[in-house]
């Protein structure tokens, strides 16, 4: 049998953890035959809830389950993990300033940078899902010296899915059918805007994406072609990707867990096993210039994965609209990475 491999969860008494750790123990994550060794951190206060955690584990009896690491001390939990998906952060509280927020962030994310600098397998997987995401990653990473850039990523995958479920109902197929829809630039901050801000910094484009075997079979039809409906898509179809997780909070009067846990899932799945031939999904990843966004942030691109790597897909055409979001967004992630670093010292 494969080794098992070790994966951190930050976080782990919270809400997204909850869904995330029985989906990893069940084999969703990488497959069916490979063991996991699960190192779960959270805060002090919630060392008792953490307890919790691990007794369902337990009653779970899952078999690629071959350890726990349940604990409050941030060496037990990044020592020698291949896999980390940092989940906790500071939530955002009303009447609270941005900057706040970035600064109580900036300390968890340097803490934890440096202990995956110290403590991590050098070729961990990182995932940032803690809010403010992006700029969570970029100062994990600038806090890891010494590990490559390409370790670090963030969750776009949630605003992925969310699009793609969307322009599967709008033009009746099932979600598979639909494919390469993008997420450019920053996942984090649309819920805020509900609270303290007013940035739509996540863009949906549907520009280069297509519904495979529609209207018939074997043939291929742009996603602009089946939806043909140009207002629809910036009109209603931005605003609803964009403020999903609104919704979702106005409803269960909690933030979206389940489906933040399956967009995990599929975001290192597909790094790790690799994405299927032809499709592209979205990574928040350090740029590398591509597409004319700055060198050094932490920015979702089109992707796709091999061997353990991913690469920023080339070349796609981007529309003037889209052009116009992507540089708010830069802007947006700017700003932010200036604040962010200037706490770091
Ligand atoms: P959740 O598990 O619901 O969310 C955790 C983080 O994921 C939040 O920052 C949240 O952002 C973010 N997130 C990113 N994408 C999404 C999405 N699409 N939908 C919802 N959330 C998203 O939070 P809980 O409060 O239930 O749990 C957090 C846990 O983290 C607690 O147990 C807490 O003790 C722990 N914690 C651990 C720390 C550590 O390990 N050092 C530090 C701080 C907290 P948003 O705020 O925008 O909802």
């Amino acid at each position: 049998p494969a080794a098992p491999i070790r994966v951190l969860v930050t976080g782990a008494a919270g809400q997204i953890a909850y869904s995330v750790i029985f989906m990893i123990a069940s084999g969703q994550m990488f497959g069916p035959h490979q063991p996991v060794i699960l190192h779960l951190l959270d805060i002090a206060k919630m060392a008792d809830a953490l307890k919790g955690v691990v007794m369902e584990i337990d009653d779970g009896a899952f078999p690629l389950v071959a350890g726990v690491v349940a604990t409050t001390d941030i060496k037990a939990a990044f020592m020698g993990i291949q896999v980390a998906l940092l989940i906790g952060a500071f939530p955002r509280g009303p009447g609270m300033q941005r900057k706040d927020l970035l600064k109580m962030n900036a300390s968890i994310f340097k803490e934890q940078g440096e202990a995956l600098k110290n403590y991590a397998s050098r070729s961990v997987k990182v995932l940032v899902v803690g809010n403010p995401a992006n700029t969570n990653a970029l100062t994990t990473m600038t806090q890891a010296s010494g590990l490559p850039a390409s370790n670090f990523s963030a969750l776009t995958r949630l605003d992925q899915n969310r699009a793609l479920s969307m322009i599967a109902e709008k033009v009746g197929v099932n979600v598979n059918k639909v494919k390469n829809v993008i997420i450019w630039g920053n996942h984090s901050l649309t819920q805020l805007i509900n609270r303290f801000l007013c940035y739509n910094s996540r863009v949906p484009d549907v520009n280069s994406a297509y519904i495979q075997n529609y209207p018939s079979p074997s043939v291929i039809t742009p996603v602009s072609t089946a939806v043909n409906d140009e207002k629809w898509i910036r009109e209603q179809f931005i605003p609803l990707v964009q403020n999903r997780g609104a919704a979702v909070i106005a409803a269960r009067k909690l933030s979206s867990a389940a489906s933040a846990a399956t967009a995990v899932v599929c975001h290192m799945r597909d790094w790790v096993l690799g994405t299927k031939d032809g499709e592209i999904v979205s990574m928040a990843v350090c740029s590398d210039g591509s597409y004319n966004v700055p060198k050094g942030l932490i920015f979702s691109f089109p992707v796709t994965c091999r061997g353990g790597e991913w690469t920023i897909v080339q070349g796609l055409k981007i529309t003037d609209f889209i052009q116009s979001k992507i540089d708010l967004t830069i802007k947006e992630l700017n700003e932010e990475k200036e604040a962010a670093l200037s706490f770091l010292n």
